[in-house]
């Protein structure tokens, strides 16, 4: 009961009309900032995560002291319990999940391949379930799939009309199949479903397996980095989108969600199709790997020791980069930061979370020195 209470006045809203959400994955780098983002605007949040050791679970944690400050319940457990999610359901009306748990990242299949099966596809199979079999009226799911879907395109910039079925990494593969289960789920259960394919997300707080932030920790140690070639020797672009316009684009994919219309039911009646769609949450401008160091470089002020290396194929993707006018058309998403800017907003953070001649292990201690950082 002390349970139900605690978790029920973390998804309370704080204003009329509000929303009372889930978000999965919540002590990860988006859904942390999500999280943060809904509480402000006053709606009510219920985070959940399994605090896997995919990268530093102290980051994790520390994500989610500050949410705790700030009220939300982050619940310590996983997607795939069946068990637990219905009752959660059942103990909140939920309005919107934001399902964001996943295993991210796209060289780690060659250490971990069934983690990928396991949280981006059984995983999302029991979120639907759970959101669908709630009696009325269902969530609306917004969830992440990933640029990585465009896998072998060449012809940028990527709408959602471009062709999805050439997966190039186990990732990209488990986040196409994602978005097949969406349809399945909006078809047969009237499930409300948007999908968000993001594009290379930085920023503060980010995650420590991603290029930008082993490279900062490394140049700062005095290491060297590796920079990729692609097989045929060509530059790796990304279409680096600051953490701010991603909340933006996933507060905007919730705003205008449809109710869910529920499953047909059989009594002849015919319902109108609950909502199904995707979209492209990017930046519209890829920038060099090369050049994201070298702005590293001058924000560090220290030049970094390269080794550049051709790889054998590792699931990297030559580049990314997004035409983003149907997220503009459906909810003004508009990207408003450009690498430079944001580069500097996470040395800054970096700077400040691990002291700037302490080891990358290091933590903030205090619940202030979190708060200023924040
Ligand atoms: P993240 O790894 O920081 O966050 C994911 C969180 O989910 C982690 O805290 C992890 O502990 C949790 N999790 C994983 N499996 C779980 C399970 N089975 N049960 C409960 N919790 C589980 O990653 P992120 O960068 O915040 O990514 C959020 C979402 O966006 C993911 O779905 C990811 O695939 C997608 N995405 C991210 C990027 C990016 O550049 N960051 C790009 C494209 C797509």
């Amino acid at each position: 009961a002390a349970w139900e209470r605690d978790i029920r006045r973390s998804a309370a809203p704080r204003r009329p009309e509000g929303f009372s959400v889930l978000v999965t994955g919540a002590a990860g780098f988006v859904g942390f900032h999500c999280s943060l983002a809904l509480k402000q605007r006053g709606d009510g949040v219920l985070g959940l995560d399994n605090f896997n050791a995919y990268y530093d679970p102290t980051l994790k944690r520390d994500r989610v002291a500050l949410l705790a400050a700030r009220g939300v319940v982050v619940l310590d457990a996983d997607i795939n319990d069946a068990a637990l999610l219905a009752r959660l359901f059942a103990a909140v009306p939920f309005s919107h999940v934001l399902h964001l748990a996943a295993q991210a990242g796209v060289r780690y299949a060659a250490q971990n391949p069934q983690s990928y099966i396991a949280s981006n596809v059984a995983g999302l199979v029991s979120v639907f379930e759970a959101a669908a079999k709630r009696a009325d009226p269902p969530p609306a799911v917004v969830w992440a799939s990933s640029s990585s879907v465009y896998g072998l395109n060449t012809d940028a910039p990527f709408s959602e009309l471009h062709r999805t079925d050439r997966p190039a990494s186990l990732y990209a593969a488990t986040k196409k199949a994602g978005e097949a289960i969406a349809h399945t789920y909006n078809h047969i259960y009237g499930l409300s479903i948007t999908g968000l394919r993001f594009f290379t997300v930085y920023g503060p707080w980010g995650r420590p397996d991603m290029a930008y932030f082993s490279f900062t920790r490394r140049i700062l140690a005095g290491k060297p980095i590796t920079l990729f070639r692609m097989p045929d020797g060509a530059a790796v672009l990304r279409d680096f989108t600051y953490i701010d316009d991603v909340v933006r684009g996933c507060l905007g994919a919730l705003d205008t969600a449809e109710k869910s219309t529920g499953a047909a039911g059989g009594a002849g009646k015919k319902k109108a199709p609950a909502q199904l769609r995707v979209y492209n949450l990017g930046n519209t401008s890829p920038v060099p790997v090369t050049k994201m160091v070298s702005l590293l470089e001058d924000l560090l002020g220290r030049k970094a020791k390269k080794n550049v290396v051709t790889l054998p194929q590792n699931g990297d993707v030559p580049f990314t980069h997004a035409n983003v006018s149907l997220a503009e058309r459906d909810f003004g998403y508009r990207p408003t930061t450009d690498l430079a800017t944001g580069l500097g907003k996470f040395v800054q953070w970096y700077v400040k979370y691990y002291g700037v001649h302490s080891a990358a292990t290091a933590t903030a201690r205090t619940e202030e020195e979190l708060t200023a950082s924040a």
